[in-house]
């Protein structure tokens, strides 16, 4: 079975691509959403959280999300630091994953898959691309969120250059050119 990773930066449209590639027949491990699954649920992670960010971390047991955002938020040696603490399980929980997939491929989803050291182990990566307004504009309107908090979150992660160069695939999210094509031309080579 070929593991293969999708990322891209913040409003690329990663999860949005991952959808289709579902459709398609694809089972797809969404790395931010089990993040916060392994980060609820298991014990020594989250005793591992409070010990680096606080008791207020988890309030009876349940983390405390927008509460961990703030405390990271625009602090790249937190955002590295809770990253190094939580992405080891990540591993752990896909690597359990893929033993109870049956396809020739499976996809993981991941803004920071090379951030996090996640791309050792997957054979293909594929990486998103979008102009970088475009991302404003779509994060803005689904997060409800400001411009500036867009920009900052976009210069924390690596650049859309560096992604591409360590990529072997690239998919143009412009809403210009034609998306299907690319997802199903791809989806192809990786059956084979
Ligand atoms: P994040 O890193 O924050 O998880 P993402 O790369 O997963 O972002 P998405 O959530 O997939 O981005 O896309 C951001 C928004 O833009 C979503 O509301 C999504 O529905 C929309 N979007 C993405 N691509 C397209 C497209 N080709 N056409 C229309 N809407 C799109």
């Amino acid at each position: 079975m070929k593991k293969v990773g999708l990322t891209g930066g913040i409003g690329v449209g990663k999860t949005y691509i991952a959808r289709i590639f579902k459709q398609l027949g694809c089972p797809i491990f969404f790395a931010d959403y089990e993040a916060k699954i392994c980060m609820q649920e298991i014990k020594e992670l989250r005793n591992e959280i409070i010990k680096n960010f606080g008791d207020l971390t988890f309030i009876d047991g349940v983390l405390q999300k927008d509460m961990l955002a703030r405390v990271i938020f625009n602090d790249n040696k937190k955002i590295k630091l809770i990253n190094h603490i939580v992405h080891p399980y990540v591993i752990d929980a896909f690597n359990k994953w893929c033993e109870m997939q049956e396809t020739d491929f499976v996809i993981k989803e991941a803004a920071i898959l090379f951030e996090s050291n996640s791309n050792i182990g997957l054979d293909k990566i594929i990486c998103v691309s979008a102009p970088i307004d475009l991302r404003i504009k779509r994060v803005m309107s689904r997060d409800k969120c400001s411009k500036d908090t867009v920009i900052k979150k976009i210069q924390n992660q690596m650049s859309e250059d560096e992604k591409m160069k360590l990529s072997d695939f690239v998919i143009v999210n412009n809403e210009r050119e034609r998306l299907l094509a690319q997802i199903i031309n791809i989806y192809n080579e990786l059956a084979n």
